[in-house]
């Protein structure tokens, strides 16, 4: 994995040129992790704009992103806006871009908002998870705050199965990445050779999978993988990652982040086979996390015990070819993981 640009863009926020029309547009993120979301302000045939993922609405992110895009036309130049996924820190501002600029917003059908309160739902949940019951408030309280953002936003175009976006002069492939959210996707500019991966690949953390809002995808893993496996073809490309920095070597960080995943799953699949009837808070209570659980704020503890639900979903299921050919994905490549009890990855 090699880093290209600007690695830590908290020290400058400033645009960063990718190529004559293409710009990097850091957004800080406050109070929480990553700091910063990456915007990719792009450039058609007629000079007006289009930018993939925004950042976090917040009256300074929205002083930011227009003064920064000052420099490349102006704010009212935004055309489209394309989201890799529901999530706040990459539609956020969007809603407010097209306000001013009448630009169109973009987002993959799947990661449309939920239906209805979150809140019930993850008590819910909670009790099911053997949750301490001092938690449960805190959690249906962040799956509201994640639902929140998408469900105040109408979204003008629900990408479906569409191979391409049509933005004049640019060629963008639509790759579907399922996993991090069921509605992910990743954008491919074959011509300046560049994969625009939102959160499905990034140069250090190991981004999670499940976090859909409201919804539950029981196949997250599944999909996190074969998505790693997809991403993994485009291998000659720059990665554009959501945060931290653009880099080259995907094929190996998807390699890399697949075998996390799959390393956790182990953990989890040993707490199975020691008491096969462990709910989902005990296990996550065997596994390591950067904070402790008892001290992890909601929204993350919320992250957290999804992905170690799905984990022990994906164990208790035991036969992955099985799941994937009830959602009807059997072109998959399977050899991932093998649909054994000891899952691995093999390149
Ligand atoms: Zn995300
Ligand atoms: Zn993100």
């Amino acid at each position: 994995m090699r880093p290209i640009g600007t690695v830590d863009f908290t020290t400058s926020l400033r645009t960063e040129r990718i190529d004559d029309e293409t710009w990097v547009l850091p957004v800080p993120i406050t109070h929480a992790q990553p700091k910063y979301t990456l915007s990719y302000v792009m450039r058609d045939a007629r000079g007006d704009l289009h930018l993939i993922d925004t950042g976090v609405d917040t009256p300074e992110n929205r002083q930011h992103l227009a003064g920064s895009l000052l420099a490349l036309g102006g704010i009212e130049k935004v055309r489209s806006i394309t989201a890799t996924h529901g999530h706040a820190d990459h539609l956020g501002l969007a809603g407010w871009v097209r306000e001013l600029s009448g630009a169109t917003i973009r987002l993959h059908l799947e990661d449309l908002p939920s239906k209805g309160d979150p809140g019930p739902r993850q008590q819910e949940l909670s009790r099911t998870w053997g949750v301490p019951v001092a938690r449960h408030q805190e959690l249906a309280d962040a799956a509201r705050i994640a639902d929140k953002q998408a469900t105040t936003l109408t979204v003008d175009h629900h990408i479906a199965n569409e191979a391409s976006l049509e933005i004049p002069g640019r060629s963008l492939t639509v790759v579907r990445t399922p996993g991090h959210t069921s509605g992910h996707i990743a954008l491919f500019d074959a011509t300046h050779e560049l994969l625009f991966t939102g959160d499905a690949l990034l140069p250090h953390i190991n981004p999670g999978f499940g976090l859909d809002a409201g919804v539950h995808n029981p196949f997250a893993l599944d999909d996190l993988l074969s998505s790693l496996r997809e991403l993994s073809a485009y291998d000659d490309a720059v990665a554009c990652p959501g945060h931290e920095y653009r880099f080259l070597g995907i094929a190996e960080r998807a390699q890399q982040i697949a075998l996390h995943h799959l390393k956790r799953n182990g953990l989890v699949r040993s707490a199975w086979q020691q008491d096969p009837a462990i709910d989902v808070w005990r296990v996550a209570e065997t596994l390591p996390w950067r904070v402790d659980l008892s001290s992890m704020p909601g929204g993350y503890l919320r992250s957290a015990l999804v992905q170690t639900a799905l984990h022990l979903e994906y164990v208790r299921m035991g036969n992955r070819a099985g799941s994937l050919q009830h959602r009807g994905r059997s072109t998959v490549p399977h050899d991932w993981v093998v649909a054994s009890n000891e899952p691995r990855y093999a390149k």
